[in-house]
């Protein structure tokens, strides 16, 4: 089986296992998930969940936010962790996106990265979840799992696991696949306990690399 049949297989299957997967962070305005995948940086997507609706309350627009004063931000965001750095990307990444983007979140990998607190892994999520562009999300579920099914050989580089998946996995699938990859992550191949293989619907195609 070469890399591409196995990646296709995995698609094929993690979709009917999963066939509800989608982001984890709760967000109904392209820019509350920008804040929300900054927040989300060694954090809990469930605690970011509970704490960004009382951001909102207080600030209910980009442009609240741009002029709210870090400390502010940062009372708020401090259960997040980070508290501080998080708040100033916050409210930069806010500002920029009135001052040079019209206050809309841009859909384009090279302007998304200009933005504070903006790394390859959140512009990656951005372009698949919000614009439904090809988009490969490189977090620590995918780099895990594309290594132990074989999809990828020991690698760990987030972008060197982005470009190598990128050859092997339709452009339309990338988005859907890591979601799946974070679902069946969580529920059968985790990182704190032994992967469940016996029960595991890639049991048979995955290497186990493990
Ligand atoms: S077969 Fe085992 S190692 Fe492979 S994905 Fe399933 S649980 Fe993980």
């Amino acid at each position: 089986m070469t890399k591409k049949e196995r990646a296709l297989e995995v698609i094929k299957r993690l979709k009917k296992e999963y066939p509800d997967s989608t982001c984890t962070l709760d967000y109904d305005e392209a820019w509350k998930l920008l804040i929300s995948v900054r927040l989300a940086a060694q954090c809990t997507d469930e605690r970011v969940n509970k704490i960004v609706p009382r951001l909102y309350e207080k600030y209910p627009t980009p442009a609240d936010i741009a002029k709210a004063p870090v400390e502010d931000i940062e009372a708020i965001v401090a259960p997040c962790g980070l508290g501080h750095s998080k708040a100033r990307d916050i409210k930069k990444c806010m500002t920029m996106l009135i001052e040079e983007f019209d206050g809309k979140v841009p859909d384009d990998m090279d302007a998304l990265l200009s933005l504070p607190g903006v790394g390859r892994k959140s512009a990656n999520l951005i372009l698949g979840d919000i614009f439904h562009k090809p988009a490969i999300v490189t977090d620590t579920h995918c780099i895990r799992l594309s290594n132990r099914i074989g999809l990828v050989k020991g690698e760990k580089d987030p972008y060197k696991v982005e470009m190598a998946l990128k050859k092997i996995v339709p452009p339309e699938e990338g988005n859907d696949l890591c979601h799946h990859l974070v679902d069946h992550g969580r529920a059968v191949c985790s990182a704190r306990t032994a992967p469940k293989c016996d029960i595991c619907c890639l049991n048979d195609v995955c290497m186990k690399k493990i």
